[in-house]
C-alpha cells in the first residue's frame, strides 16, 4: 500500500476550519475540518473487493496483513493521507436541516491510479467528527455489511454508484435502538473504507448558500467542475454558461442514475438531498431495499413509513425535488435564471429517454412506441395486483415467445396462489398483446432475448439474502457475505448452481426486521 499515491486536492485548494479535532460545533465559511479517526479495538478485515483493490493499485499480497486491516480501520495511516470530514447541509424529508456534515464518515485523501484516476478513499464508522451532533461516529457491522454488499453489487448491475474496498470488523461494540423503540442493545462495530471520485453532495452547495457564503459556493462549484468535470472545464463554455452547462449534466446523471434504479428494482430510502451525489452516484446506502413483489409504494424505511416520500415509484419526481433544490442553491451565480430552469427540463427529456430504453429493452423490443409505455403501465398494476416477483417475471420474459405465451412458461413467480389464480386470464390477455407486439417488432429472437437478458438481472441483492449473511457474520462467519459479492459479480448471467440466490424471497421474510423493515439506525 505504500504505492498509493495522494493528490489531495479538495482540502488543499478548499478553505477549510481553522479549528481541528472533533469538538462539536458549527463550522462556517470552511468546507471541511481536519480530523482523524479514533482507532478502534481489534481490527479484522471481514470482507473486500477484489476489483476496486486492483482500481486502486492494491497488491493482493498486502491485502491479508494486518497492515491492511489497521489501515482501513483508521487506526494508522500511511504516507500522504489527510484525514478529514467535509462540510455540509441538507434537506431531510423535505425539510432543511442545516449543517450535517460527515459525522461518521471520515476522508483519508484522493489517490491517483496508475490510469491517471483519481479515486477518493473514505472510512465511514471512523469515529466522531466536528458534524457528529452528539452521536457516536460509528457504525453497526449490519449496515456496513449492507453497504459494502449494495455498493458493489450495483457496479456489476451497471449502475453507478460509490464503490467499497473494504469491510473491517472492529472488535468493539456500538449500541444502537435499532428500531427507535426503547430496547437499545450492544452489537458489533465496523468501518467501511468506500471509494469514489468524488464525494460531494448537493448539500455541499446548499449549506453556504443558506448561509449567504456566496464566494465560497462560487470557489466550490468551481471547484468541482475543475476536479469532477474535467470535459467541461476544457470546453469553451465560460462563467455562468459553463455554470448552467454543469448544472444541465448533473441533471442529466441524476435522470440515468434514477432510471437504473426503476429499471433493477432498487429503493434508496433516504433521498434526502445530502446523500444525492453531484456526480450521479449512488451514495449513502442506509435503509434501501430491493423489489420482490411488485409494489409501486414499497419503501424499506420505517421512519418514511408513513408519507412515502421516498416509496420505489416516487423516486424520478424526488430527485427533480432535490435538484430544484440545488438550482436554487446555485441561484446567487446566476443573473439568468432561465438556464437553471433549463437544466430542470433536461432533467425531465433525459429521464422520459431513459425510461422508454428500459421499456424496450426489459421488454426486448427494438423501439419503445407510444403504445408500449401503456403496455408497461398496464403490466405494472398487472404484477402489483397479482403480487408478482419483478425480478423473476422479467426473466422469465425472455423465454416467451409467440408459439409459448402462457402463464406457466415464466415459473414460479407469484406470491400468492389465489391473487396468482384470480389474475391468470389478465395475464394471459396482456401476453397475448405482447405476443402480438413482438410479431411487428424488428428484432429478431435472438437479439430479443440478448436485449432482455441484458436489462434485466437475475441476481438482485434482495434484502433477505443480505440479512442472512449479516446473521451469519454477527456469529463470526463472514463466508456468507463473501458468496453474495461473488454471485453479484455477475448478476446478470446464469449461474448453474446458484439457483438458491434467484428466487421468491421466502415466507418468513414477509414481514421481517432487517428484510421488508429497516431503521435509519446504523
Ligand atoms: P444519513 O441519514 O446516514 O445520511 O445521515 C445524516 C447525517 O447524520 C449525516 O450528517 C451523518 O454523518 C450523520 N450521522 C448518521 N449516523 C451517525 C453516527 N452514528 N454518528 C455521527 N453522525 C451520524
Ligand atoms: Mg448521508
Amino acid at each position: 500500500m505504500n504505492n498509493l499515491r495522494f493528490d489531495n486536492t479538495f482540502i488543499r485548494e478548499l478553505p477549510g476550519d481553522s479549528e481541528t479535532g472533533s469538538r462539536q460545533r458549527q463550522v462556517h465559511c470552511a468546507l471541511f475540518s481536519h480530523v482523524n479517526p479514533t482507532p478502534v479495538a481489534a481490527p479484522r478485515l471481514a470482507a473486500h473487493s477484489a476489483e476496486v483493490a486492483t482500481l486502486l493499485g492494491i497488491a493482493t499480497e498486502s491485502i491479508d496483513t494486518t497492515h491492511f486491516a489497521q489501515v482501513f480501520a483508521g487506526n494508522t495511516s500511511v504516507e500522504g493521507m489527510q484525514p478529514y470530514a467535509a462540510n455540509y447541509g441538507g434537506h431531510q424529508f423535505g425539510h432543511w436541516a442545516g449543517q450535517l456534515g460527515d459525522g461518521r464518515a471520515i476522508s483519508l485523501g484522493e489517490t491517483i491510479n496508475a490510469a491517471g484516476e483519481r479515486w477518493e478513499l473514505q472510512l465511514k464508522g471512523a469515529g466522531q467528527t466536528p458534524y457528529s451532533r452528539s452521536a457516536d461516529g460509528r457504525a453497526v457491522l449490519r449496515s456496513s455489511v449492507r453497504e459494502f454488499l449494495c455498493s458493489e453489487a450495483m457496479h456489476h448491475l451497471g449502475v453507478p454508484t460509490t464503490r467499497a474496498l473494504s469491510l473491517v470488523a472492529t472488535g468493539e461494540t456500538v449500541v444502537r435502538d435499532m428500531l427507535y423503540d426503547g430496547n437499545p442493545r450492544a452489537e458489533p462495530g465496523a468501518v467501511i473504507c468506500r471509494v469514489a471520485p468524488s464525494f460531494i453532495r448537493f448539500g455541499n452547495f446548499e449549506l453556504p448558500a443558506s448561509r449567504g457564503e456566496v464566494p465560497l459556493l462560487e470557489q466550490l462549484v468551481d471547484f468541482t467542475i475543475r476536479r469532477d468535470f474535467p470535459t467541461l472545464a476544457t470546453s469553451d463554455h465560460k462563467g455562468e454558461a459553463l455554470y448552467a452547462a454543469w448544472f444541465t449534466e448533473v441533471c442529466e446523471r441524476t435522470a440515468e442514475m434514477i432510471a437504473h434504479w426503476m429499471r433493477v428494482g432498487f429503493v434508496h430510502g433516504v433521498m434526502n438531498t445530502d446523500n444525492m451525489s453531484i456526480l450521479g452516484l449512488t451514495i449513502d446506502y442506509g435503509p434501501y431495499g430491493w423489489i420482490d413483489d411488485y409494489d409501486p409504494d414499497r419503501t424499506p424505511n420505517t421512519t418514511d413509513a408513513q408519507g412515502r416520500r421516498y416509496a420505489f415509484s416516487r423516486q424520478a419526481e424526488i430527485a427533480y425535488w432535490n435538484l430544484s433544490q440545488l438550482a436554487r442553491a446555485l441561484s446567487p451565480l446566476f443573473d439568468d435564471h432561465d438556464a437553471l430552469h433549463a437544466g430542470l427540463e433536461r432533467y425531465i427529456d433525459t429521464y422520459t429517454a431513459a425510461d422508454r430504453r428500459n421499456i424496450a429493452a426489459k421488454l426486448g423490443l427494438g423501439e419503445c412506441r407510444d403504445s408500449d409505455v401503456k403496455l408497461m403501465a398496464d403490466l405494472h398494476r398487472l404484477l402489483h395486483t397479482a403480487e408478482v416477483d419483478m425480478t423473476l417475471f422479467f426473466c422469465g420474459l425472455a423465454d416467451v415467445d409467440s408459439t409459448a405465451a402462457r402463464l406457466t412458461v415464466l415459473g414460479d413467480v407469484f406470491y400468492d396462489k389465489q391473487k396468482q389464480q384470480d389474475a391468470s386470464p389478465a395475464f394471459n390477455d396482456w401476453l397475448a398483446r405482447y405476443t402480438a407486439r413482438l410479431s411487428t417488432d424488428l428484432l429478431s429472437a435472438t437479439e430479443r432475448r440478448a436485449l432482455m437478458q441484458a436489462a434485466n438481472p437475475r441476481y438482485v441483492l434482495r434484502n433477505y439474502l443480505t440479512q442472512q449473511a449479516i446473521e451469519r457474520a454477527e456469529q463470526g462467519d463472514d463466508s456468507g457475505i463473501h458468496e453474495l459479492l461473488d454471485v453479484l459479480r455477475r448478476p446478470y448471467d446464469d449461474q448453474p448452481g446458484r439457483e438458491a440466490y434467484a428466487q421468491r424471497r421466502p415466507d418468513w421474510a414477509r414481514n421481517h426486521v432487517g428484510c421488508s423493515m429497516l431503521s435509519c439506525s446504523s
